[in-house]
């Protein structure tokens, strides 16, 4: 799927085409975005610059994230939260990520923004449409006019989770086995089976909860889109950008492919200054 050398950003065709909307996905080939890492400022000026097409008029307004489902309406910096929402021109909204799910939002019709950051965690306590929720309260935005994408982020081909994120998912989805495939076959396991007993009921011997280590490979950005089709966004509205963070390590960073070490990427969203 990848070539070598990445572009710099990527970009959703239905956030484009969106009047007085800027927005992108970093790729490694825009450097790391980690808090505190060397050159930060000049990587996120350098970043601002390329997805709006000028330089010099954008703030950065980020979260301090934390894997909850807190969303805030132009936060302080170094807010605890995982998602954020503006109505102001010339702010551009960053999550960083590196496998998680960014989730860039628009109302078109309001003129109002968001920007989410969905790990599993997140995703459990339903940030996305809490988000969405924030949006209805504190703008009145109908969730016919949002407009919706999400970012590269690490996929159902590479995302392997045991038994603990398995059952937050099915305690609290009702259509969880669909956000889910069987986890390839482990050849010891497939031979010494009794080696993996667990203390699956009669009659259960394939359902996942009581398949551990690894055990499913569970797809987040599916998750994500059920939530916001959950909420009303319309089928068209929902643009999932298909790129694997782990699949593709010339183009992304990747914490389950590099481990703690590994940089991040920011999704950024903004509204224009008039004129
Ligand atoms: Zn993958």
């Amino acid at each position: 799927m990848a070539a070598t050398e990445p572009p710099p950003i990527l970009r959703s065709a239905l956030l484009a085409e969106v009047p007085g909307l800027v927005h992108g996905f970093s790729t490694r080939s825009s450097g790391d975005m980690a808090a505190g890492a060397g050159g930060q400022d000049a990587s996120l000026r350098r970043f601002a610059a390329e997805v709006s097409g000028r330089s010099g008029e954008w703030r950065w307004m980020s979260v301090r994230q934390v894997h909850s489902s807190l969303v805030w309406r132009d936060p302080a910096p170094e807010t605890a939260g995982d998602g954020m929402m503006t109505d102001a021109s010339g702010v551009l909204l960053g999550i960083r990520v590196a496998d998680c799910v960014p989730i860039l939002l628009a109302d078109v019709r309001r003129g109002v923004i968001a920007a989410v950051h969905a790990g599993w965690r997140g995703t459990v306590a339903r940030i996305v449409e809490k988000a969405v929720g924030e949006l209805r309260a504190q703008f009145g935005s109908d969730p016919a006019d949002l407009r919706a994408a999400l970012g590269p982020s690490i996929r159902r081909c590479c995302y392997q989770v045991g038994a603990e994120v398995v059952e937050a998912f099915a305690a609290q989805f009702d259509y969880a086995e669909a956000l889910w495939t069987p986890a390839p076959a482990d050849p010891v396991r497939e031979r010494y089976p009794m080696l993996f007993m667990t203390g699956a009921p009669p009659g259960h011997p394939r359902d996942p909860r009581w398949n551990y280590n690894p055990s499913v490979c569970l797809d987040l950005a599916e998750a994500n889109r059920r939530q916001l089709r959950a909420v009303g966004l319309p089928e068209g509205a929902i643009d999932v950008l298909a790129y694997c963070t782990s699949c593709s390590p010339e183009w992304f960073y990747s914490y389950r492919r590099d481990g703690a070490q590994a940089g991040r990427m920011i999704a950024a969203i903004g509204l224009r200054l008039p004129g």
